[in-house]
């Protein structure tokens, strides 16, 4: 149908975005083309090493899924997503295709090794999330392409991850956020990914953070530079939610939270994580 029907076409998920900027008249699509019609497209699978998940499956289903729960940092933004309602109707291939800057998915699975697999009717292709996303609202799926499944590589043994986002209320957007990826040995961190959310047009990869914790020890001097770091690499701008100046600040304070959390995880100890409201 979308084939057919051309860029005059729209896909309809959760409709947690697209129905509000119609109502809005933001968005006025001639077509909306339904997916929840569609059987065997909503599932969390985990196979080779992956955790698959079904481009129609809720934030709600990601939550309470003990196979997603593997992975700690997914439960953390699953959990966090606005509110019940939101998270029933909402999908994780909505919030991808969607690429809104304060959207929480892309931040969360930027740290880790994620593709989404893209289908139309000439084929599939597989595209590296950090690949998908290029500008705000903006991706590389063609107008006749639709997200089938978005892949996530199990990490190394030694891993540990936390997602945290600071918000005025809870259905509503992070005003800042940041989620931390890091695999230990012994005290040396041997790797780091450190991805900073609602303040970019995109997901920012906050480069010089995460060499501020690889092969060094997570000490508390280590850790408040990479902080400095992630608060340099932050490019908000100012909006109701708070000044610039204010969400480079919020932004270094979760970075160093969630470094904590993440340390900890990676040791395996159990650590449950709530968004920090205003
Ligand atoms: C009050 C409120 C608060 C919210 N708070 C948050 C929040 O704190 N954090 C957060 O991350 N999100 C939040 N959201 C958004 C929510 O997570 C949405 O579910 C999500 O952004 C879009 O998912 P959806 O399934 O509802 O997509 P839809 O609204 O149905 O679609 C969104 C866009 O994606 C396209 N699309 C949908 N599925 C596909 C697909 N499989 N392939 C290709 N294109 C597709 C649609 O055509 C449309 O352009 C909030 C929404 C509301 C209403």
């Amino acid at each position: 149908m979308l084939a057919q029907i051309g860029d005059e076409a729209k896909l309809l998920a959760g409709g947690q975005s697209l129905i509000p900027l119609m109502k809005l008249r933001f968005a006025n699509p001639r077509h909306l083309v339904d997916l929840n019609f569609i059987p065997g497209i909503s599932y969390i699978k985990e196979e080779n090493g992956a955790l698959r998940f079904g481009a129609l499956t809720r934030h709600a289903e990601i939550e309470n899924s003990e196979i997603a729960a593997k992975l700690p940092i997914i439960h953390d933004c699953a959990a966090g997503i606005a509110d019940v309602q939101v998270r029933n109707r909402g999908t994780i291939g909505g919030s991808i295709a969607e690429a809104d800057p304060s959207g929480d998915w892309a931040t969360v699975l930027m740290t880790q090794v994620a593709e989404v697999r893209c289908l139309s009717h000439n084929g599939e292709r597989a595209v590296p999330l950090n690949q998908f996303i290029t500008d705000a609202y903006t991706t590389v799926l063609a107008d006749d392409e639709l997200i089938s499944e978005i892949t996530v590589k199990i990490p190394p043994k030694g891993t540990g991850a936390a997602y945290l986002a600071f918000k005025r209320a809870a259905p509503v957007y992070p005003t800042a956020s940041a989620a931390v990826q890091l695999t230990m040995e012994g005290d040396i961190c041997k790797d780091a990914a450190i991805l900073l959310g609602c303040v970019g047009l995109i997901p920012i990869k906050a480069k010089e953070a995460e060499s501020a914790l690889r092969g060094k020890q997570i000490t508390d001097k280590a850790i408040s530079s990479a902080a400095e770091s992630a608060r340099a690499a932050a490019d908000p701008q100012s909006d109701m939610r708070g000044s610039a100046e204010y969400k480079r600040t919020l932004v270094g304070a979760l970075v160093k939270r969630a470094i904590d959390i993440a340390v900890r995880r990676a040791r395996g100890e159990h650590v449950e994580v709530s968004h920090i409201y205003a």
